[in-house]
């Protein structure tokens, strides 16, 4: 029985093959890094290769640990002529022990990832001596102390096989580790049993033919569902995903903040799931959905210059919305619309502090005027409260000098806003359409 140790191939000076905007070196050290979570899981002995040693002193750095029995692979990617695919390992030329051992690692990921082994074409390029490679030695193969591989784990400079490696990387390196720990002769602690049991979906009050899965207590949805939900996953990486029999899942709660409710009952193990509709999105008391980096980010992709004067401004909305129950994301995109994203050019000047036209009539009046930024958005808000609620505001003073000629609580919803606050008849069609922008639907 002998300890582990696993070199990415090339180091922080040497990048090795370049292709595709990418290096070997780094495709190799994502691998490896893979490679050690799964030795590190089933509690195995090995050691790392740190980055910043070259070849010749991996070889050091190894033999000054090394004792007899231990094991040793290098992971390379391989490069040719762009089209040529597959994986090789190569092992010391002579040497009928060694190429039993290069021929372990290679069935051990064709298993694992059998889009290596096409058919119809020299693509399991299988165990071959080192003296087939271009210099006819391998030092890494001839100098380490102990049993040592060099493996080509798939061609990097191959679109196919660059893109199976980084979309499968996990897939490669279970099965590198699973490999190492045989040929080391360790016995590898399986790491804990993940508990998964098929559960029903309801989706808007309808029962969802298929099935989701409950994973370790987190109940996952068929990638399809999200995708009929128009929820866009692509900019999303918090949302997580996991693969199972061949389907990909997502985590349910992960769809929160894309306006998706989600429920849990236990008695029929049912994870139930509603979308919010158009009219509940369109309602103007109630939560923002964004952060407050989001809204800094909306604004600046619009105007550059936005944030210059008012660099608080989507942090004060955020406050002052929270205040009196307005949902800021609605508010915020109007203040867009109105103001053309902080550029004004209308009647309105910036030094007004007024982000919502008040007071301001097309063609005329200027509209009002506010002390300072705070007061201009307090009193957007409590003007949004007056048409969207009947409750009274929180904080007090009053200071949208309109309150009181608005009747109270007559439109709740954006669309009641056309036709009174502006007199474009696609006035809440254009703040719906910033708020779907904001949240990333469209
Ligand atoms: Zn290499």
């Amino acid at each position: 029985m002998g300890r582990i140790f696993i070199s990415a191939g090339h180091d922080l000076s040497d990048p090795g093959a370049v292709a595709f905007g990418t290096t070997e070196a780094k495709e190799m050290m994502l691998t490896r890094d893979l490679i050690v979570k799964e030795l590190e899981a089933q509690r195995v002995e090995f050691y790392s290769v740190p980055d910043d040693l070259s070849l010749k002193r991996t070889i050091e750095w190894i033999n000054s640990k090394a004792k007899k029995g231990d094991v040793a692979l290098e992971l390379h990617g391989n490069a040719f002529n762009g089209s040529a695919r597959g994986t090789e390992a190569f092992y010391i030329a002579g040497n009928e022990r060694r190429k039993q051992d290069a021929e372990l690692i290679l069935k051990a990921l064709l298993a694992e990832v059998p889009e290596l082994n096409l058919r119809g074409r020299v693509l399991s390029r299988g165990a071959k001596t080192d003296t087939t490679t271009p210099h006819g030695r391998l030092a890494f193969c001839r100098q380490v102390a102990v049993a040592s591989i060099l493996i080509e784990l798939c061609f990097v400079d191959n679109r196919e096989d660059l893109s199976l490696l980084q979309n499968h990387r996990d897939r490669f390196a279970k099965a590198i580790a699973k490999a190492l720990i045989e040929w080391s002769g360790q016995k590898g602690q399986t790491p804990e049993v993940t508990q998964v049991s098929p559960i029903n979906i309801r989706i808007n009050n309808y029962e969802y033919e298929e099935k989701g899965i409950l994973v370790n207590g987190n109940s996952f949805i068929p990638i399809d569902l999200v995708e009929q939900l128009e929820i866009p996953l692509v900019n999303h990486p918090e949302v997580r995903q996991i693969r199972y029999g061949g389907i990909v899942y997502v985590k349910a709660v992960d769809l929160q903040p894309f306006n998706v409710s989600v429920g849990w009952d236990s008695g029929t193990r049912t994870v139930i799931l509603n979308r919010k509709g158009n009219g509940e999105l369109e309602e103007i008391m109630g939560f923002g959905n964004a952060s407050e980096v989001q809204l800094n980010t909306f604004l600046e992709s619009q105007n550059e210059e936005a944030l210059a004067r008012f660099p608080l401004l989507p942090k004060v909305y955020i406050e002052e919305a929270q205040i009196e129950g307005v949902n800021y994301d609605i508010a915020f995109c109007q203040m867009c619309l109105e103001t053309n994203f902080l550029r004004f050019g209308g009647q309105v000047k910036p030094e007004q502090n007024n982000f919502c036209g008040l007071g301001a009539v097309d063609g005329g009046a200027a509209g009002a005027f506010f002390p300072d930024m705070r007061t201009g958005i307090k009193a957007h808000i409590q003007h949004l409260k007056a048409y969207a609620s009947t409750d009274p505001i929180n904080k007090m003073p009053i200071v949208d000098p309109r309150f009181h000629l608005v009747r109270r609580g007559i439109a709740p919803l954006v669309k009641g806003l056309t036709g009174r606050w502006a007199s474009d008849r696609l006035y809440d069609q254009k703040i719906m359409a910033l708020v779907r922008r904001l949240h990333g639907i469209v």
